[in-house]
């Protein structure tokens, strides 16, 4: 299927060479490719960084997709897609539905990695398509049912016939495939109707044009400054620990009231596991055991359990209950204790919940002109532990402008973690063109990492995990700095930078501001499960 005009080299140096086995399918990247250069159907300007883009028609099968690798390997095509239509196996997968591979896995069980299929697949959710990460499999023909077969028991979501074979020639570059399903075995290609299938894989094929071309935009070379400490502080480990200590030690539900820590993923992965989460009592039977967050509980809560039977195990942070006891003990004083913090948040509920009469939240500066004090001698403050240092500075000088004789906790609210990881993340921005946050969207400390590294000047953003990653921020950037918040998993920070290595070799350095090792002990219920 191969003819002159499809030859490598005119792509450019350091351009995007995109391999598609069919003239058809060839045509509909290159429309999406020349869709995303104009702007349109997505939004993303400029294929390939710039360098311009190429789309051959490689040929189908083996034998045209082994010549057109050799010919890819010579080119000076500086990354490699290779997209086309597919077979889907999976369930689920429909025609139209787009698959990005993570892995290619050749006829004879050669296996070849596509780090970079979280960062494409992530863009062409964004854009709307409907998208599946799976391996994919090059099988030797159309009817290869043994092939098919073999493909499923190795994993494979959708089969191919070339992606094995021309994945050889980029040797190295960057590289992602890029499938469109048109059939699936509930609907056959060759059957009444079943060309629907190849028309709704090829109309996905050019709509993922702009997001293949912000992949190859962001192809590069590039550094990675990590930022320590990052990810899991004591409270989060002890809190998670907690709860997969009560689920090992009982055939019965283990609830937890609220997230335990505020990452999805950890939550997700406890509910696996059979913890369920609720956000209030009112869900838990009676009897039941229950498991209060590391943010901690207001006292009527625990009262509630009590008045309903309830098993509790306590995982609030040993830090996070020092603030509920110094609220307590300046309440029983006579103080009006001042809580610097964020409304809404659960550390913030609990803690006020110590002495509602005596606590009043303090958000910002103006709320401390409003404070009005029975007695200004007698005002207390106690802050959020995960605030931003400076952002809770502010206020309290105002606070201490305003009332001298102020009392503060005996030592800092704002916890060793908290603190750390805002050193460790200032330690990165100056060097950083882009500094990437993993954390969760309602994750205090997270979102003040990434207002830290804002504030020192560059670029930030909050992602859960790599999918979240806009290729648009990483063009252009040669060092990207990784930090994670407090409660995000160390996992998500490795998959971020094997990601990154799929965009070009990767340098990995870290920026060590702190080292930690504290550790909190366990509550008795859980310390002999
Ligand atoms: S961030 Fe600080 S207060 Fe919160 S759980 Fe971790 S150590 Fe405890």
């Amino acid at each position: 299927m191969s003819g002159p005009d499809d030859r490598p080299g005119r792509t450019g140096p350091g351009g995007l060479a995109v391999c598609a086995p069919l003239r058809f399918e060839a045509r509909a990247v290159r429309r999406g490719l020349a869709d995303a250069a104009r702007g349109t159907g997505g939004g993303t300007r400029g294929a390939a960084g710039g360098a311009g883009f190429e789309v051959l028609a490689t040929g189908m099968g083996a034998r045209r997709s082994r010549a057109a690798a050799e010919r890819l390997r010579a080119s000076d095509a500086g990354a490699v897609a290779i997209a086309g239509t597919c077979g889907g196996l999976a369930p689920g997968l429909e025609p139209g539905d787009l698959v990005v591979a993570t892995v290619v896995i050749g006829p004879d069980g050669r296996r070849v990695s596509c780090p970079a299929a979280p960062l494409l697949a992530g863009q062409l959710r964004r854009a709307g398509l409907r998208v599946h990460e799976g391996p994919v499999a090059t099988v030797r023909g159309l009817h290869d049912a043994a092939g098919r077969s073999r493909a499923l028991d190795r994993g494979a979501i959708a089969v191919d016939m070339e992606s094995s074979y021309l994945i050889e020639g980029a040797a190295g570059r960057p590289a992602v495939v890029l499938r469109a399903v048109s059939d699936t075995p509930r609907r056959p290609l060759l059957r009444p109707g079943g060309m629907a299938g190849g028309v709704a894989a090829l109309r996905s094929l050019r709509l993922a044009g702009p997001a293949l071309a912000a992949w190859a935009a962001a192809t590069s070379p590039r550094e990675v400054l990590l930022a320590g400490p990052r990810s899991f502080c004591a409270g989060v480990e002890r809190a998670i620990e907690i709860v997969e200590r009560a689920l090992d030690g009982s055939t019965a539900p283990v609830y937890v009231r609220k997230q335990i820590v505020h990452n999805t993923h950890v939550v997700s992965g406890l509910e696996q596991r059979g913890a369920v989460f609720v956000d209030e009592l009112t869900e838990v039977p009676d009897g039941a055991t229950v498991v209060f967050s590391a943010h901690g509980v207001a006292p009527s809560v625990r009262a509630e359990a009590s008045r309903r039977s309830l098993d509790t195990i306590d995982a609030t942070c040993p830090l996070v209950a020092k603030v509920h006891a110094e609220a307590r003990r300046f309440a029983t004083d006579g103080y009006l204790v001042a809580l610097i913090g964020h409304a809404g948040h659960e550390e913030v509920d609990g803690t006020l919940g110590e002495a509602p009469g005596a606590m009043t939240l303090v958000q910002t500066v103006a709320d401390v002109a409003a404070l009005e004090p029975a007695d200004p001698a007698k005002v207390a403050y106690l802050m959020q532990t995960t605030l931003s240092a400076e952002e809770a500075g502010v206020i309290l000088d105002a606070l201490l402008e305003r009332f001298p004789g102020a009392r503060g906790p005996g030592s800092d609210d704002i916890c060793y973690a908290t603190t750390n990881r805002q050193q460790a993340v200032r330690a990165i921005a100056d060097d950083a063109d882009v500094v990437l946050v993993a954390g969760s969207a309602n994750s205090s400390n997270s979102k003040r990492l990434v207002e830290t590294a804002e504030r020192a000047g560059v670029r930030a953003y909050l992602i859960d995990d790599t999918g979240d990653i806009e290729l648009g921020w990483l063009t252009g950037a040669s060092t990207v700095g990784i930090t994670a918040g407090a409660s995000a998993p160390p996992a998500v920070v490795s998959q971020i930078v094997a990601a990154l290595s799929g965009l070009g070799s990767v340098q990995v350095g870290e920026r060590v501001a702190a080292t930690e090792s504290i550790r909190f002990g366990l509550p008795k219920e859980v310390r002999q499960s």
